[in-house]
């Protein structure tokens, strides 16, 4: 809801809303899928009894209910990561925010979390929240990253900071926080052959400081529920069909892994419903295959694929790189080869691979995708 520029729902509805908007077109479809929404209400544990789930919960409409079902879909989306996490030296003053959240005091509560700031990490919100503090005018003076590449999404890059004149410092590292009870600057070290450079270290003066330096699938519920979890997704691992090590419960979203568009959120959610009724209408067990990460790939959703029918999988890359070949190889033998004009670490990746590609394949045979 605090998403309150556009970008959203190219593909789903062709358009591109914003994110009020796109969450109203897919709630006025809830009627017609005959789908009760209780809003307002937490989650606070999932626990297996009987042949049911029973999914705990509570608000101030209902106090404590407990709902049974037979399949559970998690979709609880990601969080973001804060200063802890990242372990910056310096004092504790006020003045450092995550960018969600100076993203909800702008646009829904009608504050600016200060005047002159810096944005440590280049990750998508702290890039939007680049330029919705410049219109209201702040001064971003940079948006400062570790990497030696944007984790934001080139189109965020362009229209938030290069449309602004913000500076981007790719391979820096924030090496200080300065302030006692406000923030005061930042110190900012570049990181050259993989050794901070304190010799050219420089100050940013700056009373604000807005963390945008990654997502994490928010999986305290699946971890109570006995779900194992992926390390490179940080999200439950799941079969070809979304569905988890517990039977019975799903997972899509960006509870599964980080999406970058709303769109393949929506898609993969979709699929993780029509998986969810096809188990309660007794579908059996699937013949599946293992997926493989090949080189240059970090991780593979779904981590296994169904030979006999069509399978959506979702990558992202290790690297930056122009003219790289993304492809599919089974037990050594290349199936598909598909040219990419461009693939970075924030940029998902996606591919579709069915019958036709398993042809001749063995009952344990090893799929493996890799870019190179
Ligand atoms: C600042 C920002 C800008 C973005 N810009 C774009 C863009 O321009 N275009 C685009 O396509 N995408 C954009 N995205 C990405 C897109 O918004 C997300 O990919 C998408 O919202 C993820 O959907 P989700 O359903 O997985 O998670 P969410 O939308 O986060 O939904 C998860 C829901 O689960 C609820 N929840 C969590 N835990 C519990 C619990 N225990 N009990 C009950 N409920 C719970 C949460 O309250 C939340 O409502 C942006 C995201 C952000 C943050």
């Amino acid at each position: 809801m605090q998403c309150i520029h556009n970008g959203f729902g190219l593909i789903e509805f062709n358009e591109e809303l914003t994110g009020p908007e796109f969450a109203q077109r897919v709630e006025e479809r809830l009627p017609k899928a005959e789908v009760e929404a209780l809003c307002g209400a937490t989650v606070l544990e999932i626990r297996k009894e009987g042949d049911r789930h029973a999914v705990y919960c509570v608000s101030p409409q209902v106090g404590v209910a407990r709902i049974e079902a037979r399949a559970v879909i998690l979709a609880m989306g990601c969080r973001e990561r804060n200063r802890g996490k990242i372990r910056i030296p310096g004092t504790r003053p006020a003045g450092v925010f995550t960018a969600g959240l100076a993203q909800r005091l702008v646009n829904i509560d009608g504050y600016i979390p200060g005047k002159e700031v810096v944005i440590i990490g280049s990750g998508d919100i702290g890039l939007i929240m680049a330029r919705r503090l410049s219109w209201s005018g702040c001064k971003v003076h940079a948006v400062v990253e570790i990497l030696p590449y944007p984790s934001g999404l080139t189109r965020n890059i362009v229209q938030c900071l290069k449309d602004f004149g913000i500076p981007l410092y790719l391979s820096h590292l924030t090496t200080e926080i300065y302030g006692k009870d406000r923030v005061e600057g930042v110190e900012i070290t570049p990181i050259e052959n993989g050794a901070l450079m304190f010799g050219k270290s420089f100050r940013i003066p700056c009373d604000t400081i807005l963390l945008s330096v990654g997502l994490v699938p928010e999986n305290e519920l699946s971890r109570n529920a006995g779900i194992e979890i992926n390390p490179a997704t940080n999200g439950p691992w799941v079969d070809s069909r979304l569905m988890t090590n517990v039977p019975g419960i799903f997972a899509c979203s960006n509870v599964l892994h980080v999406h970058d568009l709303v769109d393949f959120v929506v898609e993969e959610a979709k699929a993780a419903g029509g998986f969810a009724a096809d188990w309660l209408s007794g579908a059996g067990p699937a013949h599946e295959l293992r997926l493989k990460t090949g080189p240059n790939v970090r991780y593979l959703v779904p981590g296994r694929v169904e030979p006999a029918r069509d399978n959506k999988l979702y990558l992202r890359s290790l690297v930056v790189k122009n003219d790289a070949i993304l492809e599919v190889k089974i037990d050594g033998r290349v199936v598909r080869s598909q040219k990419k004009a461009h693939i970075q670490p924030s940029e998902m990746l996606s591919l579709s691979l069915g019958p036709k590609d398993f042809s001749g394949i063995g009952q344990d045979s090893t799929v493996e995708v890799s870019l190179r």
